[in-house]
């Protein structure tokens, strides 16, 4: 038999049953994969559903607001009349103020109750606040003081100083610090220079750093620690208070929250402390001077458990007590109290108490029992009036309104002009009556009310209420999203087949919706919400998808009678119980469960686990691992043979399990990098985190080196090696160059800059300028060499070294063709389509054999040899992994290299584990004709990437972000933010990006492996034949395509799942108490995740077709047009 006539056959039986393609095939004879233009168009079509989905949920979910960054003056606060006053300069009501926050103070606590006999531990213990209500209501008052969720310390803050609503992101320019640089009450005490003296909870210093006159920060963060903070507090409050050195002081007690968050409120130990709370407020009545205002309040309030954070009215009722030593209040208590003061009202309130201008951004309202109506403005202390209080307090709001609606788009424009004209009327009626020196109707303060009482309700509408029309529209499309990508997984050949036809209709139908929705919108509001056009357009796309889907099968099962074709049955329930999606879909369950959240590290590691375990155990079921035993049926020749050997098999079995014990061990070690949640107290985050620089001890610090450096030796030789091995180190194109320059050229980059970073500046007093030189230098110039050998492989990708053995007049390009061509006697069309692998297996016999040329070549015709043929497509992306992989590793702590050297370990053991199953069942004989990747290795890929997030010491947290990534190269910081964010998101998602981009690896690992067999396992013929490896690829091209097609939407669904299953999380317990601390942030994560990773497979595949490209154009350069 000849050689083309066993690849004849191989050929046929690979597309065996199908002999329709085959023809299609042969119609076809050009050389190029089938289809790829369609292939990167459609995965990035799946993404954009994906996207719009995302964008809809997030946008219900998460409001974003942006943050203006103005600050007001005293010029804008100018009051209309003959001679205008500067505000700052009139005298103020109060000169000095206590701000007392006790934290998580409900208002429960604060009530008294005296008809209450038996009171709780948390009832009727702050009885100081019920005595001086009833026995001076001119001087004080007890209120609700309601805040705004999410009810967390941090975000409270947050709103009583800036009086606006904060949303979970705030989008400001304050990147890689959490300090507030909105204008608040205590950048604009310190603007007209009033002495801020702060004491307690330590967040305040880092919200407004070098703020205060004074600071005596105290920590926080020990939920168990009841006294620390108050016994630091009263230390100082007493002393300070009858100093003479201060303006504004601010107290922040910690003891009650930390009281609800260890034994909740009704315990014992919180009466203790509200009984020292009550104290504490006597105490510093008693000190007080006449021109002092004393605010007590509580930052938010708590649940029965003593947690907070959520909406529920226990945690956002807090109590609110004012008092003053001179009366406060025209009048006692009456009809016209407010029920409740929202928080954001204090800022304007205790601005023009104190007499400075309002915050900016502030949408509070004054609370008006605290200022003098008209009539008595006279005879009452200086300060505004009512009716002026509230001119000033809505001139402010209107400027923020007018400010924000031109920077962001998110008040509805219609609202926006109501809101507009209502205060120019207002403005009018209020000139006119002050012009007239007439006193002022009670219309006209009521309509000022109204009129600020709308602005923030429109403000909150817009950015602190979930939008649910939005987040169920975002679920839908993502589900709909989910269950395309499977079915298309099912469907990918026909599709490809059908050079994606299917696919053109929804997608023209698609842009239609959404434009008709655009112009329907605009014909009806006025106005475009581009979300809803997305939306409308994902959906459509999405149903008629499956509509046509849905009509294919029907016509098919009309046309062949009652049998339906086999590739329509995509959804049967027994395809979706195998172990490996079961794994999947346990991963997306633990998603929903706020402590599978918080241990996600261990969760994943343990799924991957017993994934990988469950392999070989599968494998020993079926009777694969073991070789198969004496057999006398088959020694007497009755059976087939089995197309491997015993000794085959065995090795076969022992290099899968070494490579699970591998993978076990590589999984272990990483467990030690992980860095540590909040949430877990007992936790030690890995001293790998640190960078080099902060190291104390020196011997220390020389070990860390050593080892980094030697696992990036271990990686860059691992990498090398591997490239050589398969002979895609000997061309001169600009991929090889990379490898063999550029590879180790960025290694000694990254080891020099971790040695100069490590470096303490001080210990080379001569060299400080040549080390701070470095530091900016080696970082950039490894960028540099990365964009460089990115570019590199993709402008000429091939790996392939041709070598012409032969009589000086064949060193052309176009070679002669090996002389068996005329005697294959087929169509010259399908000689052509063999010819391909007939050449390269030619060239393979060549090199394996280290002879010049042997076989067929009998006369003294030119051989050609190629190196590298066999591993065209996975070198480049192989190579291109391993840079990408460098350039992450730059930006990460220097002891992340040994994390990054079991990364490698890790997918050569799982690409290993998968080639080594693949090619075992290939025994079983039930060849399937393609190259699917099974499900297992695709799952464990995907949580091999989620685990490896958090073996690089990444945490779904926004304080475990590792901001020092942004100053790699940048040590003086930046000027802009992209290049920052850029620079940390791929820190964070380094291992996302990394295993998506070499998610085809997965397909042709397989491939690659096959040489080590001395017969393909995968080939029919048993004689004579050497392995093709890569080129089995270009011989179908059709199930190449397909093969790609079905292993990134695979991919995709398991991501989309995942990023569905936390979006599921959030909408689901969007009232859970760990929404903002866990699911939200998990949410963004996971998010963020999806879209770098599912942007990396496009990169990877894309990447595939480019090598696709150039191996097709190399072998037209190979043939001459002669034969064509
Ligand atoms: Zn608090
Ligand atoms: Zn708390």
């Amino acid at each position: 038999m000849s050689v083309i006539d066993v690849l004849l056959l191989t050929h046929t039986f690979t597309s065996g049953p199908r002999p329709r393609e085959d023809k299609q095939t042969k119609k076809h004879p050009e050389t190029r994969m089938k289809g790829s233009p369609v292939l990167s168009l459609l995965l990035l079509c799946i993404c954009s559903l994906y996207f719009v989905g995302l964008y809809l949920f997030m946008g219900g979910f998460l409001l974003v607001r942006l943050e203006v960054n103005r600050t007001s003056t005293c010029g804008d606060v100018l009051q209309p009349g003959q001679e205008p006053v500067d505000f700052c300069h009139t005298r103020p009501r109060f000169r000095r103020a206590v701000l007392i926050i006790i934290d998580a103070l409900k208002i429960d606590f604060a009530q008294f109750d005296s008809s209450n006999l038996a009171p709780r531990p948390y009832e009727n213990k702050l009885p100081v606040v019920e005595e001086i209500t009833s026995s001076r209501p001119l001087h004080s008052r007890l209120y609700p003081f309601h805040a705004d969720p999410p009810t967390t310390t941090m975000q409270r803050i947050k709103g009583f100083t800036t009086g606006s609503l904060p949303t979970f992101v705030d989008v400001g320019n304050n990147f890689a610090s959490s300090a507030i640089l909105e204008d608040n009450l205590i950048h604009q005490l310190g603007q007209i220079g009033k002495r801020v003296v702060f004491m307690g909870d330590d967040t305040w210093e880092s919200l407004f750093p070098k703020k205060f006159y004074r600071c005596l920060p105290f920590p926080s963060f020990n939920v168990k620690d009841l006294h620390t903070v108050d016994n630091g507090i009263l230390q100082n409050l007493y002393s300070t208070m009858t100093g003479n050195d201060w303006d504004v002081l601010v107290a922040h007690f910690l003891g009650v929250d930390h009281c609800g968050h260890r034994f909740g409120p009704d315990h014992p130990a919180m009466a203790d402390k509200l009984t020292q709370m009550d104290g504490v407020i006597r105490s510093v009545i008693d000190r007080l001077q006449n021109d002092t205002l004393l605010v007590v309040m509580g930052d938010h309030g708590m649940t029965d458990t003593g947690d907070h954070g959520g909406e529920s009215l226990k945690e956002t009722d807090a109590a609110l007590f004012l008092y003053s030593p001179v009366p406060l209040f025209p009048g006692p208590p009456s009809q016209d109290e407010p029920d409740i003061v929202p928080q954001t009202d204090l800022v304007p309130s205790l601005a023009l108490l104190l007499g400075i201008p309002i915050p900016y951004s502030s949408v509070g309202q004054v609370l008006l029992p605290l200022f003098p109506p008209h009539d008595q403005a006279e005879v009452a202390p200086t300060g505004p009036s009512q009716l002026e209080a509230l001119w000033i307090n809505a001139k402010q709001v209107n400027r923020f309104l007018e400010t924000y609606s031109s920077m962001a788009k998110d008040i509805p424009p219609p609202r926006l002009s109501q809101l507009k004209a209502e205060f120019a009327r207002l403005s009018s009626e209020y000139l006119a009556t002050v012009g007239a020196g007439r006193s002022p109707s009670p219309q006209l303060t009521a309509s000022m009310q109204a009129y600020l009482t709308s602005v923030r309700e429109t403000c909150r509408a817009t950015w602190a209420r979930f939008n649910p029309l939005k987040m169920a529209a975002g679920l839908v499309i993502l589900a709909f999203a989910c269950l395309m990508c499977y079915v298309l997984s099912e469907l990918s050949f026909v599709l490809i087949r059908e050079n994606a036809r299917r696919l053109k209709a929804p997608a023209v139908v698609a842009l239609a919706v959404g434009v008709c929705v655009a112009v329907g919108q605009l014909l009806t509001h006025g106005y475009i919400e581009v979300a809803w056009c997305l939306a409308a357009a994902a959906l459509s796309a999405e149903l008629l998808f499956f509509w046509s889907v849905y009509r294919t099968r029907t016509v098919h099962v009309a046309k062949n009678g009652s049998k339906p074709p086999k590739w329509t049955n995509w959804l049967t329930r027994r395809r979706l119980l195998i172990p490996p999606i079961l794994v999947a879909f346990l991963r997306c369950a633990s998603l929903l469960s706020d402590s599978y959240v918080i241990a996600e590290g261990r969760v994943v590691t343990f799924l991957l686990l017993s994934l990988v375990v469950y392999t070989p155990v599968h494998l020993n079921w079926d009777g694969l691992l073991l070789p198969p035993s004496y057999d006398p049926l088959k020694s007497a020749g009755l059976l087939p043979s089995p197309a491997l050997s015993p000794s085959f098999v065995r090795k076969e079995s022992s290099t899968l399990l070494a490579c699970v014990g591998l993978l076990v061990g590589s999984l272990y070690l990483s467990l030690s990098f992980h860095g540590c949640r909040e949430e877990q107290g007992y936790c030690q985050p890995s001293p790998f985190l640190t960078p080099l620089s902060r190291l104390q001890d020196s011997q220390m610090k020389n070990l860390h080196y050593a080892l980094s450096v030697v696992s990036l030796g271990v990686w860059t030789y691992l990498l090398r090696h591997c490239l050589r091995h398969y002979g895609n180190l000997n061309s001169s194109g600009g991929a090889v160059f990379t490898a063999r320059w550029i590879l180790p050229l960025l290694s000694t980059c990254l080891g020099l800059h971790w040695a100069v970073s490590a470096t303490p500046e001080d210990s080379f007093r001569n060299l400080g300028e040549m080390i701070k030189l470095a530091q900016l230098l080696l970082p950039r110039a490894a960028f540099c060499l990365l964009a460089l050998g990115l570019f590199l492989i993709c402008l000429d990708p091939l790996t392939v070294f041709i070598k012409t053995r032969a009589t000086a007049s064949a060193r052309n390009s176009s070679l002669p063709l090996p002389r068996y061509r005329a005697s294959t006697g087929i169509s010259p069309q399908a000689e052509l389509h063999h010819l391909i692998p007939q050449i390269y297996q030619r060239m393979r016999r060549s090199l394996d054999d280290n002879e010049p040329s042997v076989g067929s070549e009998v006369d003294n015709r030119p051989a050609v040899e190629a190196y590298g043929l066999g591993t065209v497509y996975s070198a480049p992306l192989l190579l291109f992994c391993g840079l990408l992989t460098l350039g992450m590793l730059l930006l990460h702590p220097e002891g992340m290299a040994l994390s990054f050297l079991l990364l490698l370990l890790e997918m050569g053991a799982l690409l290993h584990i998968h080639a080594s199953a693949t090619t075992l069942r290939g025994l079983q004989s039930t060849y399937s004709g393609g190259f699917n990747v099974p499900w297992a290795p695709i799952v464990m890929w995907s949580l091999a990437a989620t685990q490896f997030f958090h073996a690089t010491g990444h945490l779904p947290t926004f304080p475990s972000i590792q901001w020092s990534a942004a100053f790699v190269g940048f040590p003086d910081g930046h000027t802009g933010t992209a290049v920052p964010a850029s620079l940390v998101t791929l820190n964070t998602f380094a291992s996302h990006i990394l295993f998506a981009v070499s998610c085809p690896l997965l397909l042709f690992w397989p491939l690659v492996c096959e040489a080590r067999g001395s017969r393909g396992g995968r080939a029919a013929g048993d004689e004579g034949e050497d392995a093709v490896m890569e080129m089995r690829l270009r011989e179908n091209p059709q199930q190449f395509s397909s093969a790609l097609l079905q292993l990134s939407t695979r991919y995709l669904f398991i991501l989309g799942a995942q990023v569905f299953a936390s979006v599921s999380a959030a909408a689901i317990l969007r009232r859970h108490l760990m929404v903002w601390k866990v699911f939200a942030p998990k949410l963004i994560f996971e998010a963020l995740g999806f879209v770098l990773s599912s942007v990396s497979v496009v990169i990877g595949v894309t990447l595939v077709l480019r090598v696709d490209v150039a191996v097709a154009r190399w072998f037209k350069r190979l043939i001459p047009d002669s034969s064509r």
